[in-house]
């Protein structure tokens, strides 16, 4: 046995990342009986499923609702209902009922990773910097010098950030793997979260997609019952967002600001701009998972291989599971 790595540092799966794809590839490779560790460089749980507070107003600045059409996420969807991590939001926006349900987090969308999280090892603000081959697996290294021994890894960053971690450690992609990871293309996204000092004008249930204009998104947090006061959370589009993304981002917020004044009808009394470099990706893989190595495994998942959403990052973590464990037992 190799005694460089710690026991607490030696396992059967080390995931990458504690977004939806992670968290859910996790749960089935621990229910598998497999010793599971996840490493995410951020402070919170969820990646992309993001809320903020600002003094008491609370926003969900990254997306905005779940929605769903497979049975499997579905049911894992149902399960969160009985268990009040996740409530119905509405049946569509203005005035428009199509009879698809909108999930949201309860009481706000990070709540969704927690309660996906529960009996994990997730292990925060550990960033990865490498991941090498090594005997019987794989090591993963972190930013702080923490170095990880595991049998399988599973890689859910946004894609272009992934490909940065192999090349890292050496890990060399064949040319068909590199054309086809290289072509998955991300929007970005520059998220303002408001607080009003009244109500705002947007009717309830509070989420409006523009159809012209710089604004994509605008969500009054109020009426979606995430916040005790008035809250909203605008949405740049991807044109305005790329343009801008290198300006100051106080003017750029208040630039949003500007551009929702229809729908504001009360003053911001404070604001906050965050910017999502891999917001959702434009182009999608045709699998639900990347196999870099079948044994000992090493795999790639995230919603940029099973749908630019919530539900396509669960179907790829489920994917990616299914995967690792069929190689796991090969080796
Ligand atoms: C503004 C916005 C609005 C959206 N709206 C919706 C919506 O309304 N409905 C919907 O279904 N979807 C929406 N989405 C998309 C949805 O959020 C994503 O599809 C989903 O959350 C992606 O999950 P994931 O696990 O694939 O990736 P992520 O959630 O991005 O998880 C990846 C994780 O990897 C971590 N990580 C990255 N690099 C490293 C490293 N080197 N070391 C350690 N950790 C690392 C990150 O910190 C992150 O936690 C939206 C996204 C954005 C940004």
């Amino acid at each position: 046995m190799d005694h460089s790595f710690p026991p607490e540092n030696r396992v059967d799966v080390l995931i990458v990342g504690t977004g939806v794809a992670g968290l859910v590839a996790a749960r089935q490779l621990q229910r598998a009986q497999r010793s599971v560790v996840l490493l995410d460089k951020g402070r919170g749980l969820g990646g992309r499923l993001a809320s903020r507070r600002i003094g008491s107003a609370t926003f969900d600045h990254g997306a905005q609702f779940i929605t769903t059409r497979d049975a499997r996420f579905e049911k894992l969807l149902r399960e969160g209902e009985e268990a009040g991590m996740v409530t119905e939001w509405c049946q569509g926006f203005s005035g428009l009922a199509d009879g698809h349900t909108r999930w949201r987090g309860q009481p706000s969308m990070t709540a969704v990773a927690k309660y996906l999280a529960q009996g994990l090892d997730a292990r925060m603000e550990m960033q990865v910097v490498a991941v090498r081959r090594a005997e019987d697996g794989y090591s993963v290294e972190t930013q702080g010098g923490a170095s990880f021994h595991a049998a399988a890894v599973l890689l859910t960053p946004p894609v272009p950030q992934t490909l940065a971690l192999l090349n890292a450690g050496g890990i060399e992609l064949d040319d068909a793997m590199r054309k086809r990871l290289g072509a998955i293309e991300y929007e970005r996204c520059i998220a303002v979260m408001a607080v009003l000092d009244g109500p705002s004008l947007l009717p309830s249930p509070g989420g409006f997609a523009p159809t012209e204009g710089h604004v994509a998104w605008i969500a009054d947090n109020e009426k979606k019952g995430i916040s005790s006061e008035p809250a909203i959370t605008i949405h740049a589009g991807p044109e305005f967002s790329l343009e801008n993304w290198d300006e100051d981002r106080v003017t750029v917020g208040q630039r949003l600001i500007d551009f929702c004044k229809p729908w504001l009808g009360s003053q911001v009394k404070s604001y906050q701009v965050h910017g999502w470099r891999y917001s959702k990706p434009v182009r999608v893989d045709g699998e639900t998972c990347a196999v870099i190595d079948a044994s000992p495994p090493l795999v790639i998942a995230g919603d940029a291989f099973a749908g630019p959403r919530v539900e396509g990052a669960a179907l790829s973590g489920f994917s990616a599971a299914e995967v690792i464990l069929a190689g796991l037992l090969q080796h």
